[in-house]
């Protein structure tokens, strides 16, 4: 498969990981661990994002290792998941999906089907995979259908494993100069000779939830957001906070 613009990774090629083609399985059923209908640090424009569970390939310092794990996560029947997200991210304005990870081409059927789902009701997809393309585009040639029907469903591509020693901070999306920003359609192609040319620059979004709880999603380096999150207060009006106040006790802190 030759992308259509690329903002190509650079160095790299020495590593052991993601040489090894991932297991194949059921599409039937998908496990995944998080879905947000509407975000603008997973990839161009406002994206619904879906974080699915399981990861083989295992890069040291990798920004989600909780989920690295086959198991944990919800199990969920692909078609109709497939419709409930899609249904959300359109009356949430998405333009498109983005699938990450965990990785996505571990479980390429299952991902592929909800790729697919998105792209007929006309919306974009973006997947983010530690697999380097060239070795994606070789399995799919040796008969992985699942992995070629998962590329053939993406528009947009980032590959290749998180390499901590190439940290890369002028790039979006992407943490390590070994990474491929990839159009694999005309869809993004002009954002991504954008990003070969000027680079860009990673988006965070932080989200206190109703219990009080911080949740984050989109990419930084662990210094800046532990600074981040150390200055990040309690939020005074979480269930937890109102029911000590309550009770005349201490205030309790936001476990960070
Ligand atoms: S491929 Fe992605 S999710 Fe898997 S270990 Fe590497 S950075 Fe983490």
């Amino acid at each position: 498969m030759i992308p259509l613009a690329e903002s190509a990774g650079v160095g790299g090629d020495g590593s052991l990981l993601a040489t090894v083609a991932p297991g194949s399985r059921s599409a039937q059923t998908l496990r995944w661990s998080r879905f947000l209908a509407a975000t603008e640090a997973e990839g161009p424009g406002v994206r619904a994002a879906v974080w699915l569970q399981g990861c083989a390939v295992r890069c040291p310092e990798c920004f989600n290792p909780q989920l690295w794990a086959d198991r944990g996560g919800v199990v969920s029947c692909t078609a109709e998941i497939a419709e409930e997200w899609v249904a959300q991210a359109h009356a949430a304005g998405a333009e498109g999906v983005t699938l990450l990870g965990g990785e996505p081409f571990d479980q390429a059927g299952a991902a592929a089907s909800v790729a697919r789902a998105f792209r007929a009701a006309g919306l974009s997809v973006m997947t983010f995979t530690g697999y380097p393309l060239d070795r994606l585009a070789a399995w799919a040639e040796a008969g992985r259908d699942d992995i070629g029907a998962l590329l053939a469903s993406t528009d947009l591509l980032c590959d290749g494993p998180y390499l901590r020693d190439l940290p890369d901070l002028s790039r979006p999306w992407v943490g390590s100069r070994n990474q491929g920003v990839r159009a694999l359609t005309d869809r993004y192609a002009d954002e991504v000779r954008r990003i070969a040319g000027a680079g860009g620059a990673d988006r965070l979004e932080v989200r206190i939830t109703r219990g009080g709880g911080v949740e984050v999603n989109g990419w930084a380096t662990d210094a800046a957001l532990a600074a981040l999150l150390d200055d990040l207060g309690p939020r005074i009006d979480s269930p937890a906070q109102v029911a000590a106040r309550a009770l005349g006790r201490t205030e309790v802190e936001v476990a960070r």
